[in-house]
């Protein structure tokens, strides 16, 4: 008898990730798409229907049931809506509606940070742990927070730690000044670095490049990167009192350079509250997928 399958697909900024999945999220086939953002919301909705159709119709998606999708902004799972999306330009799209009736699949749906921690916790890097805050750091930062065993979705509102004021001026692609996101993503770190040097730079790895050959710009943003992650962070181990952080996301990519400082100022700047364990994520750029199928699984 054929392996029964899911289908997922989790949509990026930059990039589209699907997989066909068979039980207990097993990959048998993945692929990607540039998510287009610059043609328009209405393009990158099509991209999205057709690279889930592309996906159920594939020879490997054998006696399919269901589907998982997963996108960033604000999310509403309970009736399948991207209320907002900054990245792609949405707003009240009801995507798994959409998805529903291109592919004739029960959807899932749920957003990609949240989505991408409950992968962690069911496979990674959170096994076994209750209360857990992971963060993305990437193009933008997010939280998803899981108290108790129970990850936190205030009706799509929650864990927008990216947009905490944590200085006074620079602009940030919500509307405010001073956002973690607007000084310690690794897209503003890179930018920051190019504005200070006046040498632009790709990204963040090569501002950390520059760190370690003993650039002192670089080494400054890095630096006040840190700090800024550091106080955010100590809200949210004060607010959840997490036993354990999972870095995900681009940035994580660092590993040390950006864990071992990371821990001692955020170690600092907490007294009576729970200090907090700071690891990699273990599924990395996977987890949002993984997670969409383990979604689709539980609909199946
Ligand atoms: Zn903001």
């Amino acid at each position: 008898m054929a392996e029964r399958t899911v289908v997922a697909l989790d949509v990026g900024g930059t990039v589209m990730k699907g997989a066909i999945l068979g039980p207990a999220v097993h990959v048998l086939v993945e692929r990607s798409w540039p998510t287009g953002r610059h043609l328009g919301p209405d393009a990158v909705v099509e991209t999205a229907l057709a690279a889930l159709e592309e996906l159920a119709g594939h020879p490997d998606a054998r006696a399919t049931r269901a589907a998982g999708l997963v996108v960033p902004g604000t999310v509403d799972a309970a009736t399948g809506t991207v209320v907002w999306s900054e990245n792609l330009g949405w707003s009240d799209v009801p995507l798994r509606e959409l998805a529903s009736t291109r592919t004739g699949l029960p959807v899932a749906f749920g957003h990609d940070v949240r989505v991408a921690a409950l992968a962690e916790s069911r496979l990674g890097a959170a096994r076994d742990r209750a209360n857990v805050l992971f963060l993305a750091i990437g193009t933008g930062i997010g939280a998803a927070l899981m108290v108790d065993g129970h990850l936190l979705e205030a009706d799509g509102y929650a864990g927008e730690i990216g947009h905490i004021e944590v200085e006074d001026s620079e602009p940030c692609v919500c509307g405010g000044q001073g956002c973690l996101e607007a000084v310690a993503s690794a897209a503003a770190i890179a930018r920051r670095y190019g504005q200070r040097s006046g040498r632009p730079v790709d990204g963040a790895a090569e501002v950390l490049a520059q760190v370690n050959a003993g650039d002192p710009v670089a080494a400054e943003v890095w630096n006040e990167a840190v700090e800024y992650l550091a106080q955010a962070l100590a809200i949210g181990a004060s607010l959840v009192a997490p036993e354990l952080v999972v870095i995900g996301g681009g940035l994580s990519l660092a590993g040390d350079a950006l864990l071992l400082p990371l821990t001692r100022r955020l170690h600092e700047l907490l007294t009576i509250q729970r200090r907090p364990q700071l690891v990699p994520a273990d599924l990395g750029d996977r987890a949002a997928c993984l997670g969409a199928g383990l979604l689709a699984w539980e609909i199946a």
